[in-house]
């Protein structure tokens, strides 16, 4: 046996991928030669990553999906597979957080509202299984595949102040756990299904949270920077190596893994 790193001419189905980790993602995929199909509520995101994906000699189409909509998925699945002979991996991209179902000094935890905390849950966690359903039986039927959820720091200890973001990313890590056995007891051993757990990034979703009007860290924000030993962000496109990883076959005895690719957070308390 031999560690192969190579994912060349394997397929993947990437939602969320209009955003900013998973159009890094999905860029870099395609510039190590994988076919890449590029879900996301707002085409015109999508689309725009499909653009300069294509017009740089990659394979990539866009479609508009939301993964909430069992529909939708449905209409995504015959979309791809129509273009694409089959696919390999299925990465659970789209996710997020929401002001409304964050506490702050201006919003108490008495008093937010439920549709915002569901929101969240919605988005995060039956966004991952929905898609998985749909876009998991392709993997059932051949009994071969890859999933790649997207979990977050919050998975492992939840973080002040994002009550619900915290909960759905730890039923994300989950939902990770429990897929991987019941693919591999019920539709073969050649399925893995493992999560990525970002550290902090500086994205839009979370700006506010991290960074004053002129650009100084939050109180907040310092003490993310001081408690990740190597004291800095993680840059988006610092997600894709540990992805691709995972979509080859060098990663073929990893399963049911949720991967921090944190700088060290994770690892260090603070003291
Ligand atoms: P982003 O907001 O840039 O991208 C999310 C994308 O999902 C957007 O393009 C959005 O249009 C799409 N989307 C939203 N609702 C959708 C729906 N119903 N159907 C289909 N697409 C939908 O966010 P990001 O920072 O790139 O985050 C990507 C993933 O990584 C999310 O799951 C997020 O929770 C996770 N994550 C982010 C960070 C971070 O610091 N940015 C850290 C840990 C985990």
């Amino acid at each position: 046996m031999k560690v192969d790193f190579k994912v060349t001419g394997k397929t993947a189905v990437i939602t969320g991928a209009g955003g900013i980790i998973c159009g890094e993602m999905a860029k870099e995929m395609a510039a190590k030669g994988m076919q890449v199909a590029l879900l996301d509520l707002f085409e015109d995101k999508a689309q725009a990553v499909a653009d300069e994906i294509n017009e740089k000699g990659g394979t990539a189409i866009a479609c508009a999906t939301d993964v909430l909509k069992r529909e939708s998925l449905e209409a995504a699945k015959k979309f791809v597979l129509d273009h694409f002979e089959s696919i390999d991996v299925l990465i659970n991209g789209a996710g997020g957080n929401k002001k409304g179902a964050t506490t702050s000094c201006e919003q108490d935890f008495f008093h937010i509202a439920i549709e915002d905390l569901r929101w969240v849950f919605d988005l995060n966690v039956m966004g991952a299984v929905l898609t998985t359903q749909v876009f998991g039986e392709v993997f059932a039927e051949k009994k071969a595949g890859n999933v790649i959820n997207i979990a977050s720091m919050a998975s492992m200890i939840p973080l002040t102040n994002t009550i619900a973001y915290s909960g759905a990313k730890a039923a994300v890590a989950n939902f990770t756990q429990w897929m991987a056995v019941h693919f591999n007891q019920n539709y073969g051993q050649e399925i893995r299904v493992n999560a990525i757990a970002p550290g902090f990034l500086l994205t839009q979703q979370n700006q506010f949270l991290m960074q004053k009007e002129d650009g100084a860290p939050t109180e907040r924000g310092q003490k993310v920077l001081d408690k990740t030993p190597m004291g800095r962000y993680g840059d988006p496109i610092e997600m894709a190596g540990p992805v691709i990883w995972l979509c080859s076959e060098a990663a073929s005895f990893v399963n049911g893994a949720v991967i921090p690719i944190d700088g060290g957070f994770s690892a260090y308390w603070g003291v």
